[in-house]
């Protein structure tokens, strides 16, 4: 496990919002929810593109390499209508997650307004936020609907979801387990946070795995946390300053 690299902001009492990506951040990589839709994914292109298996496989996989998300690979060079394709691949089974009080109320301990931000579609983020207990504890979420399909880390996607939800990057924390996502949302000024794991991604193609950030931070990364939950509580015990009551 990386230690927090010594540039990190050491007082976050300034911010008072806080955005969370869902897949992989909100749970552990390890629930490995996505090897079901990632399995989906590939039925549908295959079906889609009336391709043998391993074919679609391949394509999906560089599709995602190359335009940031399968689903924006298949709407740009096919034309592809997006709602059959969302409504396809995120119906899973969603037992691998747990339901954690503790992570709820340490999100709800945190003084201003959250929000979930994903690449995946609004259904899912309803199903997936219900089934952890965590519908209750948001302020708002963005999925790939609403910004007209084209995903996180194109900087259109982060300028509307600030946009919608009237945003000050300068005033926000953000919270992904892709460290690629993270360079845009650094750059605008928000302090960043990468939700990492142990999970072994080798079996995927290089260019699809979640970039491993090695020995180095690299200067978009503020933190580096293991465990949201652990991570969100230590900064309302040390970092958070709250107003005293009346
Ligand atoms: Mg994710």
């Amino acid at each position: 496990m990386l230690a927090d690299p010594p540039s990190a902001p050491t007082d976050l009492s300034d911010r008072d919002v806080w955005v969370f990506d869902l897949d992989n951040t909100l749970y552990p990589a390890e629930c490995d929810l996505f090897a079901e839709i990632d399995q989906r994914m590939t039925d549908f292109v295959a079906r889609f593109l009336h391709l043998e298996r391993t074919e679609a496989r391949a394509l999906q996989k560089k599709y995602y390499a190359e335009h940031g998300t399968t689903l924006n690979g298949l709407m740009t060079l096919h034309g592809m209508d997006p709602a059959d394709f969302l409504a396809h691949v995120h119906e899973i089974d969603l037992s691998p997650l747990p339901r954690d009080p503790s992570l709820a109320d340490a999100i709800t301990g945190l003084p201003g307004r959250k929000y979930v931000y994903t690449n995946g579609s609004r259904v899912h983020v309803d199903r997936v936020t219900k089934y952890m207990g965590l519908s209750q504890v948001f302020d708002g979420a963005f999925a790939i609907e609403d910004s007209a399909y084209t995903p996180k880390p194109a900087q259109s996607s982060y300028d509307a979801f600030c946009s919608k939800f009237a945003i000050r990057p300068e005033r926000a924390v953000f919270f992904e387990d892709l460290a690629r996502n993270l360079a845009p949302a650094h750059g605008m000024g928000f302090v960043t946070v990468l939700v990492q794991s142990d999970k072994d991604w080798s079996h995927e193609p290089e260019a699809a795995r979640p970039a491993g950030i090695g020995d180095d931070h690299p200067p978009h990364i503020d933190y580096v946390t293991d465990d949201l939950t652990r991570f969100l509580r230590g900064l309302t015990r040390m970092t958070i300053r709250r107003e005293p009551h009346a």
